[in-house]
């Protein structure tokens, strides 16, 4: 294995002269420098001696645990390099200790329309307040995860960059704002701060601790699984408005594990339709050689699985704008049209701007290398491997919508509903989700928030309980639209509800009655019990869509606390606040 910067205590210059050196060096004069090494005094006097080190304290702020495993990672680097690390979760970080650290490593994500993740808002919101500390001893770097196809790319780590600066910190190294692909931004973010951390003379050479060699999973992103479809079945009745597939998967030989909580990572392919009427409109060749990534392609097969052909995002409306002869485009793509463009960009595809914006000027080659790399997405998943072993199963609803007088389809929805059958094969991967994991305790109560496709994980939740044979009660708040079409795994709902395992049930079906009931409705006519279980220790869970429900849910149990437990609202916050400390209030939504 060549020498890194990562695994080693070496910096880059010396990385890559020991690079050099190795590999002309036989197997003879290896051993005597290591024995000669070994005898040396220096080195002899080096392990004797105090470490002197410095500290460094890493937090993170996660939704779905990518900015947690990447803080982890550079907590293990650090330490191998002799530095003292402290990884912590935001929320578990009091904000008092940061006049006592001069070194601060942030990573952290943006979500929906550029909020920071649960686990960062308390610390955020603490240091953009008066309270927050001068900081004019401490250094920092900042590594922001996001997704360029929202408006708010990045939002919360620049946010956090910006603060600590204004706070009179130091930028130890320069932010870096990772894609969906953050593998290898993550990286030379991490190679930054080790450089500067060297340069500025922080660590002694220490004999490094040898690091755990991890076992590496068989399986991820970058090399998913194969899976065999099993079943893949309409959980909607006939009439419905509906269409939420529940597919079945093989996980056989894959050695892929996961929890109740984790999501599945899926490859989808682009709609042929779709592919074929870009190409059609641009009078290509579907067969022309394309390459992405260095793997040659006919051009028809690159668009359908290898790029994203729908998210339109402002990267590509400009990488596009040296290839359109259309002022009208020019214009739009001016520094005054932004918010225009803004507004152009929600719910149109590539195919809207090819088709508004010609003459194009453009060669397979250029479009293809213009678009973005296809990128899974994510379900979680509603299963147990304790009930089902080397399977696993998600809970799909198929997004089908009409706009701008063209019929649009969610990408992975729509290819799992129309054109994936039994025994096809589908690339997956395990995400963990370290953030919305099942009590330690089986005693613990748990309450759980799911309406429509947000049920799917509690499904995987009751199927645990039922097999390890869990003695907390539980208490599930569904809804739909119809009781008669949409009750998604109703059966397996009253089964769990008949057996115990499911202590409390309470259904709200939206479209059934003149007034619209939801979830939240039904906790608040229940809130007395719901207080009482959140007193007895219920840790909840809330899962399903972030806009309008899981804010809706989130005042309403802060109303009922407040209520109940005879509260203000500043206090209620508190009190919902501290269930997140506890890990008693997570959520999963999108
Ligand atoms: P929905 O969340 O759309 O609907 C489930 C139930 O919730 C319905 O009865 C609905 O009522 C109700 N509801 C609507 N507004 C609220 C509210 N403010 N508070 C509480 N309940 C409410 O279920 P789906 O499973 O179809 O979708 C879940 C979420 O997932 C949605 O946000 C959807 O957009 C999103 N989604 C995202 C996908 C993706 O690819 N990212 C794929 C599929 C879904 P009513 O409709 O009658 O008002």
């Amino acid at each position: 294995m060549p020498f890194q910067v990562t695994n080693s205590p070496f910096n880059e210059e010396q990385v890559e002269l020991l690079n050099r050196l190795w590999p002309t060096l036989n197997p003879a004069q290896k051993l005597w420098l290591s024995g000669y090494l070994a005898a040396t005094e220096s080195v002899g006097a080096l392990q004797q001696e105090a470490p002197v080190t410095k500290e460094v304290t890493v937090l993170y702020g996660s939704q779905t645990g990518n900015a947690q495993k990447l803080a982890e990672k550079a907590g293990e680097v650090l330490k191998h390099r002799g530095f003292h690390v402290t990884v912590s979760s935001m929320l578990d970080f009091k904000p008092s200790e940061l006049k006592k650290i001069d070194t601060l490593l942030i990573v952290v994500s943006t979500y929906g329309e550029g909020e920071p993740p649960d686990n960062a808002l308390s610390f955020y919101e603490f240091l953009h307040s008066k309270r927050a500390p001068k900081l004019k001893h401490l250094r920092f770097s900042v590594l922001a995860l996001g997704d360029t196809s929202y408006e708010h790319f990045c939002k919360t780590g620049k946010d956090f960059d910006k603060r600590l600066e204004e706070l009179g910190g130091k930028r130890l190294y320069e932010r870096i704002d990772c894609d969906v692909d953050y593998e290898e931004a993550a990286a030379k973010w991490l190679n930054g701060v080790l450089s500067e951390l060297d340069k500025q003379g922080a660590v002694s050479v220490v004999a490094p601790q040898p690091t755990q060699a991890q076992p590496t999973a068989l399986y991820s992103r970058k090399h998913p699984f194969e899976a065999e479809v099993l079943e893949n079945i309409n959980l909607n009745g006939r009439g419905s408005n509906k269409e939420t597939r529940h597919i079945e998967l093989s996980l056989e030989g894959s050695g892929l594990v996961f929890e109740p909580g984790d999501a599945l990572g899926v490859f989808p392919k682009n709609d042929p339709e779709l592919v074929d009427l870009i190409i059609q409109e641009m009078k290509w060749n579907p067969d022309t050689p394309a390459s992405v990534e260095g793997k040659e392609e006919p051009l028809r097969e690159v668009l359908l699985s290898r790029l994203e052909i729908t998210v339109l995002t402002e990267q590509l409306l400009q990488s596009l704008a040296s290839f359109s002869h259309s002022s009208d485009f020019h214009t739009l793509l001016s520094a005054e049209q932004e918010a225009k463009r803004k507004d152009y960009i929600k719910g149109r595809d590539v195919l809207d701007v090819l088709r508004e914006f010609g003459p194009w000027e453009m060669t397979p080659g250029q479009f293809v290398s213009s678009l973005r790399k296809l990128q899974p997405r994510f379900y979680s998943i509603a299963s147990s491997l304790l009930a089902y072993p080397e399977e696993v199963h998600i809970t799909v609803g198929a997004v089908r919508y009409e706009a701008h007088g063209r019929l649009r389809k969610g990408v992975c929805s729509t290819f799992c509903a129309e054109r994936l059958n039994i025994g096809d094969k589908l690339s997956v991967f395990v995400h963990q989700n370290p953030n919305f994991k099942l009590p330690k305790d089986s005693n613990t109560p748990i309450i759980m928030v799911g309406p429509g496709t947000g049920v799917a994980p509690f499904r995987a939740f009751m199927q645990e309980r039922e097999a390890i044979g869990a003695k907390g009660k539980s208490w599930l708040f569904f809804g739909d639209q119809h009781f008669v079409t949409d009750f998604l795994y109703q059966t397996e709902w009253q089964t769990w509800l008949k057996n115990g395992v499911l202590t409390k049930m309470d259904v709200a079906f939206s479209r059934d009655t003149k007034e619209k009931v939801y979830v939240q409705h039904r906790m608040l006519e229940h809130r007395k019990e719901l207080f009482r279980w959140l007193e007895e220790g219920a840790a909840v869970y809330v899962c399903g869509d972030k806009q309008n429900m899981a804010r809706d849910v989130h005042e309403t149990l802060i109303h009922i606390i407040s209520k109940e437990g005879n509260m203000s609202s500043e206090q209620a916050e508190a009190y919902v606040a501290d269930m997140q400390k506890q890990k008693r209030y997570q959520r999963d939504v999108y």
